[in-house]
């Protein structure tokens, strides 16, 4: 985290584009690198361009079981051909094939020099050691030429790729045992709450169960990344200054639920601001407004609201955006990538800031559309279960009415 000057913007609601701005100006990597095997390289970032070492195919082969000839030799018209060899995949033919002859051949065999042609078995008619080929034979049908899907020496991925299951399949395709990856980043979760007691505990009056704390974890986990579960902290500014500052020995970011407002209890941001730094706490989305980033020592800070809704919610839509970015993963955009439909019912009017209205898509009549939960209040955990993602309203002063087009991101889109 670059720490330079002082961006603590007080009074007004940042936009949520000048946020990932900033994120991308004052979120740096932290993460070293590792070399992993290959067999726990999925959802790991890739901190090291991959190279191929090899073509692949390395040889011309058969895209189909059947007999392959030699185009030049069917010029004349020639369609009862002698069979020559038989080639399974894996088992090349190495004596060269006499002339005017065909070689029955099998899915990924590789075609003796010469050879440019394959017929599908189908098409053809075997008659004692000859095959009878159709009328018809498209030239050059049914191989797959060397290098096709890639040629040694290509670069098949780019550092900063959060590695899938298909980018494991192009390493192994090039032979490689195991990839240089960052480090995961280790992410140090609290809750704060005079309120709360942790599930197993007994309820006292005028308490609630901490639920944010294992959703986040879990969401986290979601994502890939490594989550210590640090606990929860009172609302006293004594007691958050020293977890936070203890914690940031030894993690990468810290994140904390609750007491990020501007409430007589609410000591959050004011705990950072005499441990580190903050770069923002107030953004013009809702629900999530007071989300803070900052930093203590070296590691990022990330204090979202205490709403079970708003908690959740700003870690997808921000706090995503900023560990997959100190984690060294190149995103194509802070948010991925949406489906666009209509909206199945009057959304309202979105106000002053991004709007994330819980929703969940519909077909009615053969007609995808995105439907509102019924309530948006968002102290409703119930309202993040009974939703399958966020219809996304940019800021507006009238009212998005049915059949307005919408974005849509399904929860699990923003939960990797
Ligand atoms: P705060 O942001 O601390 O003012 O909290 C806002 C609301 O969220 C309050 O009603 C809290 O009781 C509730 N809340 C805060 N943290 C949690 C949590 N970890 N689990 C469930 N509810 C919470
Ligand atoms: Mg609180």
């Amino acid at each position: 985290m670059s720490t330079d000057d002082c961006f603590a913007i007080d009074h007004r609601l940042l936009p949520l584009a000048d946020a990932f701005s900033l994120i991308a100006e004052r979120v740096v990597p932290v993460t070293g690198t590792e070399t992993v095997a290959l067999a726990d390289c999925a959802g790991r970032v890739l901190a090291e361009p991959l190279l191929a070492s090899v073509t692949q195919p390395p040889f011309d082969n058969a895209a189909m079981d059947g007999f392959a000839v030699r185009q030049s030799e069917l010029q004349g018209g020639q369609r009862r051909l002698k069979i020559a060899a038989r080639i399974a995949a894996g088992h090349p033919e190495h004596a060269a094939p006499p002339r005017g002859c065909a070689v029955e051949i099998f899915t990924g065999a590789p075609l003796p020099a010469g050879f440019d042609t394959v017929v599908m078995a189908e098409d053809c008619k075997r008659d004692g050691g000859y095959v009878v080929l159709p009328d018809r034979i498209e030239p050059h049908s049914h191989v797959r030429r060397a290098g096709i899907d890639f040629t040694a020496g290509d670069r098949l991925l780019a550092p900063g790729r959060r590695l899938r299951p298909q980018d494991i399949g192009i390493a192994a395709a090039t032979g490689a045992t195991g990839l240089t990856v960052r480090k995961r980043l280790k992410i140090g979760l609290f809750s704060t709450g005079d309120e709360l007691v942790a599930p197993g505990d007994a309820l006292q009056a005028g308490q609630i169960f901490d639920s944010n704390r294992p959703m986040l974890r879990a969401a986290l986990q979601a994502m890939g990344f490594a989550v210590t579960d640090l606990g929860h902290l009172p609302d006293r500014m004594d007691a958050l200054v020293t977890a936070f500052g203890l914690a940031a020995l030894d993690q990468d970011a810290l994140i904390s639920t609750g007491g990020v407002s501007v409430g007589g209890e609410d000591h959050v941001r004011a705990a950072i601001e005499s441990l580190g730094q903050i770069f923002f706490w107030k953004l013009a989305l809702k629900p999530g407004k007071p989300i803070a980033l900052g930093h203590v020592g070296d590691a990022a800070f990330i204090g979202l609201p205490g709403n079970p809704v708003s908690s959740l919610i700003s870690l997808l839509v921000v706090g995503r955006a900023v560990l997959h970015r100190l984690a060294g993963a190149v995103l194509d955009a802070e948010l991925p990538p949406a489906v666009i439909v209509p909206a199945g019912a009057d959304l309202g009017v979105p106000g002053n800031r991004i709007n994330f209205i819980r929703g969940s898509l519909e077909t009615r009549d053969g007609q995808l559309s995105a439907l509102p939960y019924f309530s948006q209040d968002s102290s409703l955990i119930s309202s993040l279960t009974g939703s399958s993602g966020l219809i996304e309203l940019t800021a507006g002063s009238s009212t998005v009415a049915a059949g307005t087009p919408v974005l849509f991101r399904a929860y699990e889109s923003m939960m990797r």
